[in-house]
């Protein structure tokens, strides 16, 4: 099955560095949302995209092979502030989505750990994916902040998992299976601090036919406009229905329902 990858990130329109990395590979797009300021935050998200390198251009992925590299990139990151002592307290979020192979059939593999954000974009609308590890969604999961509160809330960008952590952090997985003309977004929150969720879907109808590039860009352009007073990072997955196999299908139950939408 081909994938395709478009990714955009800009400094924004208030910082001085852009602490956001992120990588868009054959069947693995990651972002990480670096923090620490001068303890050096986009060191942090440098060195977790990096240990999500080597499987950038790989079509045989499991999901132990993403395990493995979240807890190297935690290591990574932790043997450096060895080295450098200055950096000590950076750390990063990683999120992402791979297609990888589970018991013989394709998956979607989406991962996470932090305050970015996995969503489905389809004509339903923006689903998200993901679910924070932050202060603020505590709070909401408790039922004592509204999701709107939560957007404007002075504690929103505390994270209570990252990476960099010792002990290493848990990381949320979650596994399904593809359908042609899947459409994923992945982002740092400096896309959803400025664009709510109609936002978000208003820009990609306008952009669906667009390459996915393109539409990774306009993403980032609008949160820049719209204030911009955080990095801004996206990445766009999307199936190409052409390419779609359906013979690989057959063991995972939907093929029926795959039959059924490409008559
Ligand atoms: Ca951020």
């Amino acid at each position: 099955m081909q994938l395709e990858m478009g990714a955009a990130s800009h400094v924004g329109a208030v910082r001085a560095l852009n602490e956001d990395s992120c990588l868009a590979g054959t069947h693995l797009a990651v972002v990480a949302d670096g923090m620490g300021g001068h303890a050096r935050g986009d060191v942090a998200s440098r060195l977790a995209i990096d240990a999500f390198r080597p499987l950038a251009g790989r079509t045989d992925l499991t999901p132990d092979d993403v395990r493995r590299a979240v807890v190297a990139a935690n290591a990574d990151l932790l043997a450096d502030t060895d080295v450098h002592p200055e950096r000590d307290g950076m750390g990063t979020t990683v999120t992402g989505i791979a297609l990888v192979d589970h018991f013989g059939s394709p998956h979607w593999l989406v991962f996470n750990v932090g305050d970015s954000r996995v969503y489905r974009l389809d004509d339903g609308g923006v689903r998200l994916l993901t679910h924070d590890h932050s202060e603020v969604q505590e709070l909401v999961d408790a039922g004592r902040l509204t999701d709107a509160q939560a957007r404007v809330h002075p504690l929103r960008n505390i994270v209570t998992r990252s990476l960099g952590t010792d002990p290493a952090p848990e990381m949320d997985v979650w596994l399904f299976p593809p359908h042609p003309g899947d459409t994923f977004l992945l982002c740092s929150d400096g896309l959803t601090n400025e664009l709510d969720d109609d936002g978000i879907l208003d820009l990609w109808r306008n952009r669906r036919s667009a390459s996915a590039e393109s539409a990774a860009d306009s993403l980032v352009a609008a949160a820049v406009s719209a204030g911009g007073r955080d990095n801004v990072t996206v990445v766009v997955v999307r199936t190409e229905a052409a390419t779609f196999d359906e013979a690989s299908l057959a063991t995972t139950g939907p093929r029926s329902r795959f039959l059924e939408e490409n008559r």
